[in-house]
């Protein structure tokens, strides 16, 4: 029999059908065979033109996240066991928290948490390094994955970066580390390094601890582009830094440029961008919680804490190790924790959750081929799936050219405010459809028991 050409079926599963998620997995783990190539805004992993397809190692495509990606399985391989509860996944403890270091905590996206546990680690010598990100590592724009060995290198990686960013193509670099190594990753890109390291593969055994965001939405960095051109800015070269989350909680887009401008954007106006960019990743993917991490971490979007600003976040611990570092941080005072019903985390959420646990499936129900996630939600109601189609209209409407191009002559201090009270009008109007009946969603499991 022929040897299997891994890049073909990568190719025709995944990436043609419009299924890559940008973990970036495939290109780290294929010698420099692969690369990613923008192809109309989107970044794609092409063939570098001279290699050979047939040389692509079977992981680049066995550790894809995209396409087939069993939760029960990889929550078997992780905890040993499958969720009661396929809202939040497996979840031992949750709490509001934020880092005691306030230089930590103002620096963070939200309440400094991933941050202080990474320090925390390398501090206690648990980690030798952490694969996370790091904002203009190469080009002041632009983030990059790094294995960051101190403790400043950690603090220079905080804050959440919106635009895609493929993390795992660090994998080669980062498999030459001792170890062991922390891993702050996207829920897609968690998803891959389990799958890869329940395949007992090299690149991803020396990564003890998983950390997450919660991740609701991303964008294509022609969001930012775009942003540029509406402030009468060409090219994104313009810039000397850039910040998604500047300032005090819950921050606000930050672009210096090399004229000394400031461009500055409210977060939640800024996210005007995001019907008119949102990632394909960012409807496809059904974990929101990033359910495969010891900890997860998103912001405590409550009246209570956004009226204290500051900075707090939702903190889910998952495993017994997840809560065991937290109980060391509390009791060293790093970290501040106070303990909340699961029921009260995940309703901070509900309208992110009911977009993935029940939209999701919605959404990729519609596609020819659609990530087999080995379980999906019983039955959803007509009322929500009709409340989808409304959805589907708006991106569908955001994509077309004519609408980025109205978008970005309206000035943002009409576009921001006239988005926001939109988004909040449209959350209200159909709250009662996307709330009815989400909590007691019933799940299957649709995975081929071995
Ligand atoms: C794309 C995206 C979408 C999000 N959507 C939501 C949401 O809808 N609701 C919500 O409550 N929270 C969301 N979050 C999470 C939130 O923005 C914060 O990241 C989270 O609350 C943790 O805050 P922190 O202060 O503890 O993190 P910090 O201490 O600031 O640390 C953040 C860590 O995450 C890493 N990181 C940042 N961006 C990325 C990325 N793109 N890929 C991989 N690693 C990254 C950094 O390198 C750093 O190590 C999102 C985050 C991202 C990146």
């Amino acid at each position: 029999m022929s040897k299997e050409d891994y890049w073909e079926l990568l190719r025709k599963e995944v990436i043609d059908e419009g299924l890559c998620t940008q973990c970036g997995t495939c290109v780290g783990l294929s010698k420099g065979k692969l690369r990613f190539e923008e192809k109309k805004g989107i970044p794609l992993p092409t063939l570098v033109e001279e290699k050979n397809s047939s040389d692509i190692e079977k992981s680049c495509y066995s550790g894809c996240p995209a396409r087939y990606c069993s939760y029960p399985k990889l929550n078997r391989f992780v905890f040993k066991k499958e969720p009661k509860n396929w809202i939040p996944g497996i979840t031992k403890a949750s709490h509001i928290g934020y880092a005691t270091d306030e230089k930590i905590r103002r620096n963070g996206a939200s309440g400094g948490v991933i941050t202080a546990m990474l320090v925390h680690l390398l501090q206690t010598k648990k980690i030798t390094g952490v694969i996370c990100l790091k904002m203009g590592a190469k080009v002041p724009y632009k983030a990059e994955p790094v294995v960051a060995k101190t403790e400043e290198e950690i603090l220079a990686c905080s804050q959440s970066i919106y635009s895609v960013t493929p993390v795992n193509t660090i994998l080669e670099k980062s498999a030459k580390e001792k170890g062991p190594l922390a891993y702050v990753g996207l829920p897609d890109q968690v998803a891959s390094i389990r799958k890869l390291q329940q395949q007992g593969h090299p690149s991803a055994a020396n990564i003890k601890y998983v950390f997450g965001p919660y991740t609701g939405t991303q964008m294509y960095f022609e969001a930012i582009q775009s942003f540029l051109r509406s402030h009468s800015v060409k090219s994104e070269k313009e810039i000397v830094s850039l910040q998604y989350r500047a300032g005090e909680w819950p921050g606000y887009l930050q672009i210096k440029l090399k004229d000394g401008r400031v461009l500055k954007a409210e977060k939640f106006y800024y996210n005007y961008l995001i019907p008119f960019f949102i990632t394909s990743s960012s409807l496809q993917v059904a974990d929101f919680t990033n359910e495969l991490t010891d900890i997860s971490v998103g912001d405590a979007w409550s009246p209570k804490y956004e009226s204290i600003k500051k900075g707090f976040s939702v903190v889910l611990a998952r495993s017994e190790q997840g809560i065991e570092l937290l109980r060391e941080m509390e009791g060293k005072k790093s970290l501040s924790l106070e303990k909340i019903s699961l029921k009260d985390a995940l309703d901070m959420h509900g309208h992110m959750i009911d977009f993935k646990k029940r939209g999701s499936f919605i959404r990729n129900s519609w596609k020819k081929s659609s990530p087999d996630y080995g379980y999906q939600p019983q039955n959803i109601a007509r009322s929500r799936i009709a409340v989808e189609f409304v959805l589907a209209a708006v991106f569908f409407t955001g994509k077309l050219r004519i609408a980025r191009w109205v978008v970005e002559h309206l000035p943002l201090k009409i576009v921001g405010p006239c988005f926001n009270t939109l988004r909040l009008r449209w959350k209200n109007a159909s709250k009662s459809t996307k709330r009815k009946g989400l909590w007691e969603t019933k799940f299957i499991i649709t995975e081929k028991k071995e």
